[in-house]
């Protein structure tokens, strides 16, 4: 992906040696932009995805990574890609369930169809439910803690932001990781998850309709914060603190990367 390449890291400054993490949505945008910056941080990752060319490609650009295709609607798929995890790098830190879909552009509920609510929602937080269970199964066992990180987004915080169906799963999806903090804790498992705003990946371009400079001025108009724009990249780096121990004692924390606007009103700007 264009813009996501990172300089190299020195050893010293590596966050992440000796941890295996799994990171579903792992071909494209967020996850991918993860995947490399995990790997130059000295995770082993395995990219689960249902893109498999794009995925496969990006092991093997990556090295230190293996690709599962993992449709997270299907509890089969999600078990068998921890599994293949423990299996092929012997355990797993670090789960990131980022795998996640627009849903049809609507915001009206008159026009809103059950068809993809339920869509948005099995892959959106049944999706992220599952990648909870099974890595949980593992890390339990194992008896080493762990940390579990979900995709969420600024409609967890602000109405109005996107479809019903996307802001239902997405705000589920923060319940899920407090209730999962509060269980896990005595495992020490930490249980986390962001909630960015619009940076462009295929899913936003595609939800919002433009491309390009086009998109990012439509998100620019809309900011709080002015002069930046969210980068995937901005995301993969809060997703690392939050998988790093520089997070040792962070947990149920829903981390909004939204340059303030979901605390801003807009009259006092
Ligand atoms: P993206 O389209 O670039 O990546 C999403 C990935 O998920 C793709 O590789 C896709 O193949 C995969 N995927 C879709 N359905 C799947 C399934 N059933 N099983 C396994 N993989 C599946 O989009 P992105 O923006 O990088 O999205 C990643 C996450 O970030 C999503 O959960 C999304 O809701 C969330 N998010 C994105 C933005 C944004 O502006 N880009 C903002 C807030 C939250």
């Amino acid at each position: 992906m264009a813009g996501s390449s990172y300089g190299d890291v020195h050893e010293s400054a590596r966050k992440l040696v000796g941890k295996v993490a799994l990171i579903t949505g792992g071909a494209s945008g967020i996850g991918e932009c993860t995947a490399r910056l995990f790997v130059k941080h000295g995770a082993q990752v395995v990219v689960a995805d249902i893109q498999d060319e794009a995925g496969a490609r990006l092991c093997a650009e990556l090295g230190s990574a293996s690709y599962v295709r993992c449709d997270v609607t299907s509890e089969d798929d999600v078990a068998a890609a921890v599994d293949h995890a423990v299996a092929r790098f012997g355990k797993l830190d670090v789960m990131f369930n980022n795998a996640g879909i627009g849903g049809a552009a609507c915001h009206s509920i008159l026009e809103s169809t059950k068809a993809d609510f339920d869509r948005v929602l099995a892959v959106n937080l049944t999706g992220p439910f599952l990648g909870t269970k099974h890595a949980a199964r593992v890390m339990v066992a194992a008896g080493r803690g762990g940390c579990i990180i979900g995709t969420a987004s600024l409609a967890s915080a602000v109405a109005g932001a996107a479809s019903h169906a996307y802001t239902c799963a997405k705000r589920a999806l923060v319940g899920l990781t407090e209730n999962a903090a509060a269980e896990l804790g005595r495992h020490g498992i930490r249980v986390n998850c962001v909630s960015p705003a619009a940076a462009a990946t295929p899913l936003a371009t595609g939800y919002v309709g433009l491309e390009g400079e086009a998109f990012e001025a439509a998100m620019e108009a809309v900011a709080n914060l002015k002069g930046v724009r969210l980068r995937v990249e901005d995301i993969a780096a809060a997703v690392l603190f939050l998988a790093s121990d520089d997070a040792r004692y962070v947990s149920g924390h829903n981390l909004l990367i939204d340059g303030g606007f979901s605390v801003v009103n807009p009259s006092f700007g």
